[in-house]
């Protein structure tokens, strides 16, 4: 099949007319599931200060090493130190700090004795009155439940790197050192159009011969998912007037990319192709695999334009394989496409382009086991819906027997 386009070329070609999108400031509490666009140093040490991991005392360790259930030795408590609040009280010899965890450890000290280590007690909520003196039974080294100054993050660091997608902890990290304003990858604005006279939203009754749009749900879907902001328009019925209407709006919108599903096999209706001619410079490519040949790639108004297959199996699937690291790209995402080997547990026929074989995962035996979801028919949305993965046969394999090992490109977590 030499006048088909090699999937790994399809994509090079792509990315090459993908440019990163600019930065943007937003608040933080904004910032979940953004791309990091510069790295961040941080500019304080965290702990800013040493404190203490525990409610107890703090102490001088060489007080207290010879300290022992059968010989406690007791210091004088010369401060009460809660946390939020410093001490310029010095802990001599002999002495000792009431102190809470999180609470800064006073000059002199240089442990602390956990409460339940000492003759003292007290409640939670409990504004026990600091006492005179504290009996300590155990010794501890220097340092014992000191949390020391930069045991987290140092000054100077590079903690995060740009193309980092902002979660839970990143958010912390941001939050501890004052972030308050992060600088993103600004959202691609991306448009979704389909076609066909086929075609009826899922609010409206099914006519005969007709069904509903599928792929203006999956697309919106999967753009959310990978961090764009997807754009819904009405569908095109199959006119030279309708389509060309729809393509206009979707670039009314300034797209950073548009999106289109079907009109691009051969034998279609040649409206969807005649107007992409005509608004665009579009390459109509055969790409090698499975599902979904036909793609149409290019620029539209000087936007990037994809023409992905109709079928809703083919066009989810090209969605993962050439949208997505554009995608990725124009976020300036450093995320990868996690792949996983499996062990085939059935014997597939393939046709020689490179197949993505919708398979559910399991560990049996140790061992990551891959079947197929049953039909894998370019319209079976159940294939999408029950599939861990995509299971890879490559190019000019046409048998992929049991037991052979495959990659698998992950569709959700598998743990
Ligand atoms: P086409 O490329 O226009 O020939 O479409 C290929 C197949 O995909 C046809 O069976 C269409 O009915 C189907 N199809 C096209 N667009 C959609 C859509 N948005 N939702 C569900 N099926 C679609
Ligand atoms: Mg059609």
């Amino acid at each position: 099949m030499p006048d088909l386009l090699n999937v790994d070329d399809a994509v090079a070609r792509i990315l090459k007319e993908i440019k990163p999108l600019p930065a943007e400031q937003i608040a933080l509490i904004d910032a979940l599931g953004r791309v990091l666009a510069a790295s961040l140093v941080a500019d304080l040490s965290l702990p800013p200060f040493a404190n203490s991991s525990m409610d107890g005392f703090a102490v001088r360790a060489a007080d207290i090493a010879d300290a022992s259930a059968a010989n406690p030795l007791s210091l004088r408590v010369v401060a009460d130190i809660p946390a939020g609040h410093t001490s310029t009280q010095i802990i001599n010899t002999g002495e000792a700090a009431r102190i809470m965890t999180g609470a800064p450890m006073p000059t002199g000290a240089d442990a602390v004795i956990p409460v339940e280590q000492t003759d003292q007690s007290w409640r939670s909520g409990d504004a026990a009155p600091l006492p005179e003196r504290v009996a300590i039974s155990v010794s501890v080294k220097t340092g014992d439940y000191v949390r020391p100054v930069g045991e987290d993050i140092m000054a100077g660091e590079t903690i995060l790197t740009a193309g980092t997608t902002i979660g839970a902890p990143e958010l912390g990290v941001l939050a501890a050192l004052g972030q308050a304003q992060v600088s993103v990858t600004r959202r691609p604005r991306i448009v979704i159009l389909g076609s066909g006279d086929e075609l009826v939203d899922v609010g409206e009754p099914l006519t005969p011969g007709k069904i509903r749009d599928v792929n203006s749900y999956t697309l919106f879907g999967l753009i959310s998912a990978y961090g764009g902001d997807p754009i819904l328009i009405p569908t095109a019925r199959d006119t030279l007037d309708d389509v060309r209407r729809r393509f206009r709006e979707a670039l009314s919108y300034d797209p950073d990319l548009i999106l289109s599903s079907a009109g691009v096999s051969v034998g279609t209706f040649d409206v969807v192709r005649a107007v992409m001619e005509e608004l665009g410079e579009i390459g109509f490519w055969r790409v090698n695999l499975r599902p979904g040949k036909p793609l149409a790639f290019g620029k539209l108004g000087g936007k990037p334009f994809f023409g992905l297959p109709g079928n809703p199996v083919s066009a989810m699937v090209t969605f993962d394989v050439f949208v997505r690291p554009a995608l990725l790209k124009l976020t300036g995402s450093s995320d990868v496409f996690p792949t996983i080997q499996a062990t085939l547990r059935e014997t597939l026929k393939s046709d020689g382009r490179r197949s993505y074989i919708r398979v559910t995962l399991s560990r049996e035996d140790g061992q990551i086991v891959a079947r197929t979801t049953g039909t894998q028919s370019s319209g079976a949305l159940m294939s999408m819906v029950r599939a861990d993965g995509l299971l890879i046969i490559p190019e000019d394999v046409i048998e992929a027997s049991t037991g052979q090992s495959f990659p698998v490109r992950l569709l959700r977590n598998f743990v």
